[in-house]
C-alpha cells in the first residue's frame, strides 16, 4: 500500500499490517479507503498519509557485492590496461597470489592484456592501470525514523 508524505508526495510503500498499526499510532491517516469495507475502526485503507512530514534527505549509502560482472559494468567494458573492450575481469593482485574478488582488486580487462599480464601484478608487467578500482555504492532510501520495523 502506498505512503504519501505529508505533503501528499508518494514515499515509499509498506504491507497493510504496517499501515495499521500506523494508524493505530496516529502517524498516518486513510487517504483512500475500499468503500464499505473497515478494518476495525478504520475503513480499510489502500493509501495513507503521514501526518508529519518527512524529509526524503534521509539516505544511505550501501555497496554493492562485487561480481565480476559488477566490475565489468563499473569499468563501463573498457580495458583497464588498454581501453579496449573488456570481456574478462582481471584480478590486480593475482588470485594464484592471493588476491581476492574484491571492487578493489579487480578491473575490467580485455582477454589479450588479461593473458599477457598473466601472474604479475601491473608493476611487474610494466603497464600502469589507467582506471583507479573503487567501491561503487547505490543510494537506498531509508523508513522513515519513526515507522514501526
Ligand atoms: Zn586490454
Amino acid at each position: 500500500m502506498q505512503v504519501l508524505n505529508a505533503g501528499y508526495e508518494p514515499l515509499h510503500h509498506v504491507s497493510l499490517q504496517h499501515a495499521i498499526t500506523m494508524l493505530a499510532r496516529g502517524v498516518a491517516i486513510v487517504e483512500e479507503f475500499v468503500e464499505g469495507a473497515t478494518f476495525g475502526p478504520h475503513p480499510l485503507p489502500t493509501k495513507v498519509r503521514l501526518l508529519r512530514y518527512v524529509a526524503m534527505g534521509w539516505l544511505q549509502r550501501r555497496a554493492e557485492a562485487c561480481t565480476k560482472a559488477g566490475v565489468r559494468a563499473r569499468d563501463r567494458h573498457r580495458c583497464a590496461y588498454c581501453g579496449g573492450r573488456a570481456d574478462t575481469v582481471d584480478h590486480v593482485v593475482p588470485a594464484s597470489r592471493g588476491g581476492a574478488l574484491t571492487w578493489l582488486n579487480t578491473v575490467a580487462a580485455c582477454r589479450a592484456c588479461n593473458n599477457a599480464k598473466a601472474d604479475r601484478t601491473p608493476a611487474e608487467w610494466g603497464r600502469p592501470l589507467l582506471v583507479t578500482p573503487y567501491v561503487p555504492e547505490r543510494v537506498v532510501a531509508l523508513r522513515p525514523a519513526f515507522a514501526p520495523a
